[in-house]
């Protein structure tokens, strides 16, 4: 009798920028003049925060969002048109921590996942990380994201990846970012082994 071997492909979710919009709350928090969906490329917001903040560094401006901030962060607007489109594989969400080491970015996101996510949170399908997510990536294994080095590192680590189009990444000037991230995830899923 011949074996059958069923490979399946383990999906990993980002949250900010993808599920969690945590640049518009980093520019409500800070009042920074800058329209989030306006940036090509994520880091001004520390540029414009640092010329915003006459002496502040790089450091500051991680080290100024406590838990509050981390739990209180909104929904993106495709969050749960996301979610529904994901939720036959099962994914585990895939996200890493500011460089601020007290543990309130963890505390805070592990709160936010509680509080928007329940159902993951209560089956436990999150990895909260503090460095590069692509320690996780490798054969079968598939990240969606919206940030180029991320989605980068992880093809270059075996993995494969679904890039979330945003003003900031190479896909920033598709405009149906749901029609995108769809037609990716087909041809990533819903290959022949
Ligand atoms: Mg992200």
């Amino acid at each position: 009798m011949d074996r059958i071997r069923t490979i399946s492909k383990q999906l990993f979710l980002d949250m900010d920028g993808v599920l969690s919009d945590f640049g518009t709350a980093v520019i409500r928090h800070y009042s920074l003049p800058v329209e989030l969906y306006e940036l090509d490329s994520w880091w001004k917001i520390i540029d414009i925060y640092c010329e915003t903040y006459e002496g502040k560094t790089v450091n500051d401006f991680w080290n100024g969002f406590d838990y509050l901030f981390w739990v209180n962060i909104p929904k993106t607007k495709e969050c749960d048109t996301i979610l529904a489109m994901v939720e036959q594989y099962k994914p585990v969400l895939l996200t890493t921590c500011s460089s601020k080491r007290d543990g309130s970015s963890a505390a805070g996101k592990l709160t936010w996942i509680a509080k928007y996510l329940p159902d993951y949170y209560a089956d436990g399908r999150y990895f909260i990380g503090a460095s590069d997510k692509s320690v996780v990536s490798g054969e079968n294994k598939v990240l969606i994201d919206d940030s180029q080095d991320n989605y980068n590192n992880w093809w270059r680590k075996g993995g494969e990846g679904i890039l979330v189009p945003r003003p900031w990444n190479l896909m920033g000037d598709k405009v149906d970012v749901l029609e995108v991230i769809y037609e990716q995830l087909e041809n990533i899923m819903e290959e022949e082994y």
